[in-house]
């Protein structure tokens, strides 16, 4: 995969009301117009701040529509052209992955990542001339290694990954939803999101093991053989639209060795998210990391290590 293909930025959410109330300092900064990041080590006061660059910095300042339009959008737009696209958000529990993937209806600035996608989507398909274009959504959880579906009737059965020559790695009985709208997917990721293990307003040790995947599959029809043979569409390419499929999460440490370009391994068969997602991060896949951390004093060392992961990842 080349380099490009994959971009990292960061994101530090505000300090929240139980932080203000335990008098947390505020240990990251930012600098977007530069990309960078920095981190202060607790009481470390002659310690300069390390800091990192990515592809973008974003701050209490900076609304998801902003990360959309400057990072995800070329994402979500190869989508539509025969792309594969991953986005997806890392970092400790409470640092605002739900809130920049999910997001937020109040402001609409806030609205996340997963809306907009669909928004853009739909916003395609209306445009689209000579094209047809078939939008379904599904919605799975691993949870301690185990997959359930969160829009299948019976969101408590454990489901299999398989593998299958073509189709590649998939799980067997997932239930999958056609979208005509973004009202209609607004209420399917709502629906799956009750159905998690874990409630995400606990700071759980657990919730860290639980990763959820929401695909959005595109079938992209041509019916117009006119602009067919102008543009000379091939069979290949045909087939590659065909099934277009944006996962929205993934371990940095496979997006990691596959940046590296040296690893001869790649380590997809180490975990059941690495394997599902091992078609969506080869290939003609553009993957987006969302860093997600915390500014407070008393989060250094996650917010450390999610800086080392995202700093991997690049
Ligand atoms: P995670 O999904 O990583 O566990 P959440 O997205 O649920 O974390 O965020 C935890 C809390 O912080 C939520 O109440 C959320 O609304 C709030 N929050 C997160 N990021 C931001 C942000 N950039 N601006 C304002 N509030 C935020």
């Amino acid at each position: 995969m080349a380099s490009e293909s994959v971009k990292v930025v960061v994101r530090c959410r505000p300090l929240n009301d139980r932080e203000k109330a335990m008098n947390c300092k505020t240990v990251i900064s930012i600098d977007s117009s530069h990309c960078q990041c920095f981190i202060e080590k607790p009481g470390a006061t002659e310690e300069p701040p390390k800091q990192f660059t990515f592809d973008g910095t974003y701050y209490i300042n900076h609304s998801t529509e902003q990360i959309y339009n400057e990072i995800a959008y070329p994402l979500v737009e190869g989508v539509t052209e025969g792309y594969n696209g991953t986005i997806f958000a890392y970092g400790q529990t409470g640092s605002g992955k739900s809130f920049t993937m999910q997001g937020v209806l109040d402001p609409p600035s806030q609205r996340g990542i997963i809306p907009r996608a669909f928004e853009h989507i739909f916003e395609t398909i209306q445009c689209a001339e000579n094209t047809k274009f078939l939008v379904r959504a599904s919605y799975l959880e691993i949870y301690k290694e185990e997959i359930r579906d969160l829009l299948g009737k019976e969101t408590k059965q454990k489901m299999e990954l398989k593998e299958h020559p073509e189709r590649g790695v998939y799980v067997r009985d997932l239930s999958m939803h056609t979208v005509h709208s973004v009202g209609e997917c607004e209420r399917i990721m709502d629906q799956g999101w009750k159905n998690r293990s874990v409630g995400y307003t606990l700071m759980n040790k657990d919730s860290s093991r639980s990763h959820s995947i929401f695909t959005i599959h595109l079938e992209i029809c041509n019916t117009g053989s006119e602009r067919q043979s102008k543009t000379g569409a091939t069979g290949d390419r045909l087939q590659e639209a065909t099934k277009i499929n944006l996962s929205l999460s993934a371990l940095g440490n496979v997006i990691s060795a596959l940046v590296d370009g040296r690893s001869k391994h790649i380590p997809y068969r180490d975990s059941k998210l690495t394997r599902l997602l091992q078609d969506s991060l080869g290939g003609n896949t553009r993957t987006l990391m969302v860093a997600c951390l915390s500014p407070a004093d008393n989060n250094y060392e996650e917010s450390i290590s999610t800086l080392r992961y995202a700093n991997r990842a690049k």
